[in-house]
């Protein structure tokens, strides 16, 4: 390809709404432009090394025995009802209708179409197991659609769908698309952990996750080096702490004018955020509910929605605080609710003492308060996020904690959507039994930005070779001197007819110009035709690193050919 011809525009500023790297540098590089909040499109360039992801999945798929199929992206109603999602997915999944007034929606993911199809296809015992998957968009109406294609409303996912007789089938498709997730984040050179992760709307048993280790990560992990213990946060679970053994204090109101923070409060009163308890009010499904953890923890939404087994979940209104609460945001406690409503308290607060709360009150708090004798919680469970040094709840060593991206994402299902939607078999002995399924997601476009989260520096990308959208880029310094253009066109034209995928940077710019643009779209080696092109000397330089050399234009090619 010639750079003169190539549909592409790269840009030296950070774009202003991108805050993590990969998303500056996907738009930098001209890789994709934003359509919308979180709708994007892939430039030729970008669609390119987009496909290199791609292809990688779909090799290990079909190595794994799973069997590629297409299906709609637009899907009735009546496919998510069965199972109870069409309610389930709340606002996250998009709605529409045709023209005759019958809902339809975007598939989020695709359990309900594979089990139907399933469902309709396999007979007999002798057809199973059975694994299918399909690499397709995805619609999600994301709360907060962020970070380019790491969570976006339109996005590619490889989904595939396991069909067994029994739970040891089971295990045994888990285990093998287990270890084809391993081979593919191998091969794509990402650094990642697996890790337990909460089973949430999907159902089903057991659940790993596949996470990319990087600052920038949403998730937070769970680890523990002394036993290989890995959670994600969501699903870490926190042990109960020793009761702390205290004489019982009479309850104190106390006048805290001006305080805003939890820091501000604590200077206030002379006291550590561990010896406040804090009462945040939530909106879940339309009920309000109060939700106790110690000053210095983080309430774990999805732990809390376990619970509730909600659908949305979210603070609770202005309004709804202060006509509960009798008082301004900001001083809610347990004792002396205007209303009757849930009260659900972290395990950790059950074993404090004398803690201080807010008053329902506003400007006061309240000292000294104990659950049993001030009040009695509706529930006590856990309910907080894990934080650095919590026991690990396998043996009890102090825990780590890491940020991770999460690219893909495996589950046994059980029979979850295979009962809803009638998925069953004859077996041996004639009789009907219903299939064990599992489902297994990589997010192919989230695992791309994830390739260059990790394998970027402060002038660019630095694409793997798996992952180049091309592996040689060659650069004639001066494209008006024919003895350099000839040598330049020679290397491409050798290259080219060996297959090798390689580009030309033929503009009529400077020198310092087309590096530039070489570094930022990453291409792995660079041959640039200089000064000796009357030698037949060119020089080669990783975009990895290392020293740029001076060798034969023979050696050149040779050393393209032969890159990994
Ligand atoms: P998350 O917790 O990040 O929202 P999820 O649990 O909703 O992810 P799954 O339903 O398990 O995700 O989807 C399978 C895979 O699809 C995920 O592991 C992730 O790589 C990818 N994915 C999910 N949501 C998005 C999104 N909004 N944009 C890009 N990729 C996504
Ligand atoms: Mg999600």
């Amino acid at each position: 390809m010639r750079v003169s011809k190539m549909f592409m525009a790269t840009q030296r500023e950070i774009p202003a709404d991108a805050e993590i790297p990969s998303h500056q540098l996907m738009l930098r590089a001209g890789l994709m432009r934003k359509c919308a909040s979180g709708i994007y499109s892939y430039m030729p360039l970008g669609w390119r090394a987009y496909r290199k992801v791609e292809n990688v999945i779909r090799e290990e798929m079909d190595a794994a025995g799973a069997q590629e199929l297409i299906m709609p992206a637009l899907l009735t109603a009546e496919t998510y009802q069965a199972s109870g999602r069409w309610e389930r997915f709340g606002p996250e999944m998009f709605r529409l209708t045709d023209r005759g007034g019958r809902p339809f929606c975007l598939g989020p993911t695709h359990e309900e179409p594979f089990t139907e199809a399933v469902r309709d296809t396999v007979r007999s015992y002798k057809q199973l197991p059975v694994t299918l998957y399909q690499i397709q968009h995805k619609y999600r109406d994301e709360k907060r659609p962020r970070f380019g294609v790491m969570r976006s409303r339109e996005f590619v996912m490889k989904d595939a769908y396991s069909f067994d007789m029994d739970e040891e089938g089971l295990d045994k498709s888990y285990k093998t698309m287990y270890d084809a997730y391993r081979r593919i984040f191998d091969r794509l050179g990402l650094n990642y952990t697996i890790v337990d992760a909460d089973s949430g709307a999907m159902g089903g048993s057991g659940s790993q996750e596949f996470m990319v280790k990087s600052p920038v990560g949403e998730d937070g992990i769970a680890y523990c080096d002394a036993c290989g213990y890995a959670a994600n946060e969501e699903k870490a679970s926190c042990g109960i702490p020793a009761a702390v053994e205290a004489e019982l204090l009479d309850v104190e109101k106390i006048h805290t004018p001006d305080v805003k923070t939890i820091d501000e409060l604590m200077q206030f009163m002379n006291a550590e955020p561990s010896e406040f308890v804090k009462t945040i009010l939530y909106n879940i499904d339309g009920k309000i509910v109060a939700v106790m953890v110690r000053g210095d923890r983080e309430i774990n939404e999805t732990k809390l929605g376990n619970l509730y087994d909600a659908i949305e979940i979210g603070l609770a209104a202005f309004e709804d605080v202060e006509r509960i609460t009798g008082a301004k945001v900001g001083f809610a406690g347990p004792v002396g609710l205007k209303e009757k409503i849930d009260v659900i308290c972290d395990n950790e607060v059950s074993s404090m003492k004398n803690f201080i709360v807010g008053a329902n009150e506003t400007d006061y708090h309240l000292k000294n308060v104990n659950i049993g004798r001030d009040f009695e919680p509706t529930k006590i469970c856990d309910i907080r996020n894990a934080v650095e040094g919590d026991p690990c709840p396998k043996c009890g060593k102090p825990l780590a904690m890491a940020r991770g991206i999460e690219v893909g994402h495996i589950f046994k299902l059980g029979t979850k959507y295979s009962d809803a939607l009638h998925c069953v078999y004859l077996d041996r002995d004639g009789k009907e039994k219903t299939m064990i399924m599992g489902c297994y997601g990589i997010g192919v476009s989230r695992t791309l930005a994830a390739v260059i989260e990790q394998y970027h520096d402060d002038d660019g990308i630095i694409w793997p070779v798996e992952c180049a959208p091309y592996k040689v880029i060659v650069i004639p310094t001066k494209v008006n001197d024919e003895e350099n253009m000839a040598l330049a066109e020679d290397i491409y034209d050798r290259l080219t007819k060996a297959g090798c995928e390689v580009l030309i940077d033929d503009r009529n710019e400077r020198p310092g110009v087309k590096f530039k643009d070489a570094d930022l779209i990453g291409i792995p080696l660079r041959i640039t035709v200089g000064r000796r092109a009357g030698e037949g000397i060119v020089e080669v330089k990783k975009r990895a690193g290392g020293e740029a050399s001076e060798i034969s234009a023979d050696e050149a090619v040779k050393m393209a050919l032969e890159l990994r």
